[in-house]
């Protein structure tokens, strides 16, 4: 299949789902107006036009994703994906194992930044995303790290084999020069100046091959990153298979990361039970309808332990798979007086290992899950429903949109744009509304979601010659 047609399709598949949210949305609020505008029948009627409108939805999207398999597309992707990978991990590989380390380029890069595991494994990756695009060498100074006390490599592969010392003839602080040995980079909240390349930037040299194979290039690259530092120490690999294992994981299965305890209220809102379940519902609803679901099953990972025996509670009918001490120990472990670091692994694999994931964007473990899920299939970017958040990087550059079709505001809060106008793009109501701002007029408000695209941010990084495509 074309670009084109690998775009086209998967806009479709997007627009029924932005449809969807739309008319629902709309058809609730019309349910909620009150008995004194909308009698009992009225109410009933358009209770049944959203469950029969729903089972519309989810046929439509079975297709869209069976139209995606026919013609040997599948075998294509798969192939296709393989290969672009392998270009970019044998790139990286390349990068980080320099035949003399004495004379390599340096980056340095101290995992010490104080937050939990996720913001530190996305710091970790910001780094290696600046090694990449300046052609040094990342050397990770990860003595006595909050997660493992011994080290990075002691549940990782370490980032290099020839060259972890960080001596040089000249060390600088960001951003140094070209000459510079040795440069010292600071956590992404720091740095000055800002280079083009940082997320949600994609390498113009793979951009073709990458928007053609997947419906969120921005994510796939960064899970690139994810794929080569998170390699497993063979005992990290051992712990995870037998946790696996142990807890009977089986397909299909949906992971829901619920995170509560410091982030509510601060960085996040409360969300119940109910809201996650409600998705998870719909994805087995929909996966039912194309073959029978013996289980629904739900690996529940949260900070909360709480949550699991209330979800097991409520929902008899689905298997919950999680760990209620994992969540206990989680707990404890965002207030960072402890580093739980077998559960966050545990969880954080097991979410990305999930057909589908439900939780908040918001969140640096459901992004991080999310990042790592693109390394595991060919194209995963529709396989998540966030309750909160568009996916974003910490750090990232302007995230921007552009008006595919022209749009007068209707309602009081609707901004007005050109074919062609660029938006900045805050977030998405999942209502058929997403928030931002017209970067021509200025105009701040609320826009339909379906009338807007991407804008990537394509830069021209290293395309790595020395390294055969
Ligand atoms: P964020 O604060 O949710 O954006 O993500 P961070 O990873 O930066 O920090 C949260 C920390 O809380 C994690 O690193 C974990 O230590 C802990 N945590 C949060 N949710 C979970 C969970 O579902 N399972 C486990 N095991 N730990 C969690």
């Amino acid at each position: 299949p074309s670009k084109e047609y690998e775009v086209k399709r998967r806009g479709i598949y997007k627009g029924v789902q932005e449809l969807w949210y739309f008319v629902n949305q709309e058809l609730e609020k019309l349910k909620k107006k009150g008995p004194e505008l909308i009698s009992t029948d009225l109410s009933n009627l358009i209770q049944e036009v959203i469950s029969s409108g729903k089972e519309h939805e989810a046929v439509i999207l079975n297709d869209v994703q069976d139209l995606s398999s026919m013609e040997g597309h599948d075998s294509w992707r798969a192939a296709e994906a393989r290969s672009l990978s392998d270009l970019v991990q044998r790139r990286f590989h390349y990068l980080q194992n320099p035949a003399d380390c004495s004379k390599a380029r340096k980056l340095i890069c101290n995992l010490n930044k104080s937050c939990g595991y996720g913001c530190q494994i996305h710091h970790t990756a910001y780094c290696f995303i600046v090694a990449y695009a300046t052609k040094r060498t990342m050397i990770l100074n990860s003595k006595k790290w909050r997660y493992h006390r011994g080290g990075w490599e002691k549940v990782f592969l370490p980032v290099s084999e020839t060259c972890t010392d960080p001596s040089g003839l000249d060390r600088s602080n960001w951003p140094g020069t070209h000459e510079t040995q040795v440069v010292e980079l600071p956590i992404v909240d720091m740095l000055s100046p800002r280079p083009p390349y940082l997320p949600l930037a994609i390498p113009l040299d793979l951009s073709e091959r990458m928007i053609r194979l997947h419906g969120d290039p921005q994510v796939w690259w960064i899970g690139q990153f994810m794929k080569y530092l998170l390699r497993y120490q063979p005992e990290t690999q051992t712990m995870l298979d037998e946790a696996k294992e142990n807890m009977n994981f089986r397909r299909p299965i949906v992971g829901v990361h619920v995170r509560r305890t410091d982030k509510v209220g601060t960085e996040a809102a409360f969300h119940s039970i109910d809201e996650y379940m409600f998705h998870v519902a719909d994805y087995f609803n929909k996966l039912d309808m194309k073959q029978k679901v013996e289980v629904r099953r739900v690996y529940l990972a949260s900070d909360d332990p709480s949550v699991i025996p209330e979800a097991k509670k409520k929902y008899p009918n689905y298997e919950f798979l999680g760990d209620v001490s994992i969540a206990k120990g989680a707990a404890v472990a965002t207030r960072y007086t402890d580093s739980s670091l077998r559960g966050i692994l545990i969880d954080i694999h097991m979410l990305a290992h999930s057909d589908h994931l439900v939780c908040t964007f918001s969140s640096q473990v459901c992004r991080l899950a999310y990042e790592i899920m693109q390394t595991l299939h060919p194209d995963a970017s529709h396989k998540f429903k966030s309750l909160d958040d568009i996916y974003y990087y910490g750090g990232q550059g302007p995230h921007q949109q552009v008006a595919i079709y022209p749009h007068k505001s209707a309602r009081p809060g609707e901004i007005s744009f050109e074919l062609g106008d660029v938006l900045g793009i805050a977030g998405n109501h999942w209502d058929g509304f997403s928030k931002g701002v017209n970067e021509r007029t200025k105009q701040a408000g609320l826009y339909p979601s379906f009338k807007a695209i991407d804008k990537y941010h394509i830069v021209d990084l290293p395309s790595y010659s020395e390294v055969s495509s």
